[in-house]
């Protein structure tokens, strides 16, 4: 009979953390503090001291079992404290990005993550689709929109160059796609958060109200108790108002935006309103992280830039577009406007279900689940494991 064997850490899955950014994860020595000063740890629960053995492990199971880094909001408490610094609130935000990739089915998210080249590859790729659709119909008389025929450059006629009922079509097209790519991925998400757990039913209702008042208000942020905490709360609120009213004007009230000539309409205001707070809350978010102002800015990933770069850009693009297009200037409309499509719509098909924009639905689904976990707990005769940290 041989020795048998020790339990050694899967270095795979660690040395794939440290691809996703949490490089400090190793130092850590398991003395609590972090879950001693972190607001989501209670008595049951050592957060986020637990994940850092699970990521020292690589136990890639039980990280993505786990709805825990998607509770934090990188308050970085933990880190500021830890003495060993090992920065576990970097190692949070870590492993949201490889359980992302984890979600994944396609592949694509892990490409991303990992390699720069692949991140800005894919979406030059979508960007290049996106300026051909709009200049070969242009220049050479054919492609998707060939059938509008040549723009006026005597005044601006958009529907011309962009015909709105092909642009209308070409929108809810991608938001099935994107719908159906980040569904999917939740959908999976949520499986692995729950699979093996007994929990009944009614409590994935009762439960229901958590989510939506999670995914609409992103008050766990405020439970944080570091000075900061109140004010990255309403940026994100602000900035989340501001791309989904952009969003639902593009995707739902697109033939009363994208107008033709050159007149102001009731869409105009709620276009003032998105395109303020998105290019007030990233230009603050940018300074913020070029200044590396507190723990959550002080390690910043290429997708950590290209979220609040990326929106900054398609809401410049889009107040340059309205002020050329009321001043009746034909073919910089035109240029505009494609400049514009060329940066938001790789932003949305790629980014939001592979990249940090999906963390819009993963967050509010992780609170819901740990809900969902937690009142089942309670129930002594279910077999539910811990969930981690209690939302508030
Ligand atoms: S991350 Fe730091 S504070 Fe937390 S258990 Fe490890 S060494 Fe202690
Ligand atoms: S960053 Fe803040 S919320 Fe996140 S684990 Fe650390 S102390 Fe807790």
């Amino acid at each position: 009979m041989g020795e048998p064997h020790a339990v050694q850490p899967d270095q795979k899955v660690i040395e794939d953390l440290m691809a996703f950014g949490a490089h400090d994860f190793k130092k850590c020595f398991q003395c609590a503090t972090c879950s001693a000063v972190c607001t989501l740890s209670n008595n049951d629960f050592a957060f986020p001291r637990k994940q850092m053995i699970a990521a020292q492990w690589g136990l890639k199971d039980k990280l993505m079992g786990d709805p825990g880094p998607w509770l934090c909001f990188y308050c970085g408490e933990c880190s500021k404290n830890c003495p060993r610094k090992a920065n576990p609130g970097e190692t949070m935000m870590a492993l949201r990005r490889y359980l992302t990739s984890a979600y994944d089915w396609t592949g694509l998210s892990r490409l991303m993550y990992s390699s720069a080249f692949w991140e800005i590859g894919i979406l030059a790729l979508v960007s290049a689709i996106v300026v051909a659709l709009f200049t070969l119909p242009q220049s050479f008389g054919f492609g998707l929109l060939s059938r509008s025929g040549a723009a006026p450059l005597h005044t601006v006629m958009l529907d011309k160059f962009a015909p709105v009922g092909m642009v209308d079509m070409g929108d809810r097209i991608m938001a099935l796609v994107l719908s159906f790519f980040l569904l999917t991925n939740a959908a999976r998400m949520f499986y692995y958060l729950t699979r093996d757990q007994k929990i009944p039913a009614r409590l994935y209702i009762t439960q229901l109200p958590s989510l939506i008042l999670h995914a609409a208000t992103q008050k766990r942020w405020n439970g944080c108790k570091d000075s900061e905490a109140t004010k990255n709360w309403i940026r994100h609120l602000l900035l989340v108002t501001g791309y989904v009213t952009m969003f639902t004007l593009v995707v739902v009230f697109l033939p009363w935006f994208q107008v033709n000539d050159s007149s102001i309409h009731w869409t105009s205001f709620l276009g003032y309103y998105a395109t303020t707070v998105l290019v007030g809350a990233t230009v603050w978010m940018l300074i913020d992280r070029i200044r590396q102002h507190g723990e959550m800015y002080q390690f910043s990933h290429l997708s950590d830039w290209l979220f609040p770069i990326l929106l900054f850009l398609t809401a410049v693009t889009g107040i340059g577009m309205h002020l050329l297009r009321v001043n009746d200037l034909p073919m910089a409309t035109y240029v505009m406007y494609t400049v514009h499509m060329a940066i938001a719509v790789p932003m949305l098909v790629v980014e939001v279900p592979f990249g940090k924009w999906a963390h819009l639905l993963y967050r509010p689904l992780a609170i819901y689940v740990a809900a969902v976990r937690d009142k089942a707990a309670q129930c002594s005769s279910l077999e539910v494991a811990p969930a981690g940290p209690v939302p508030a």
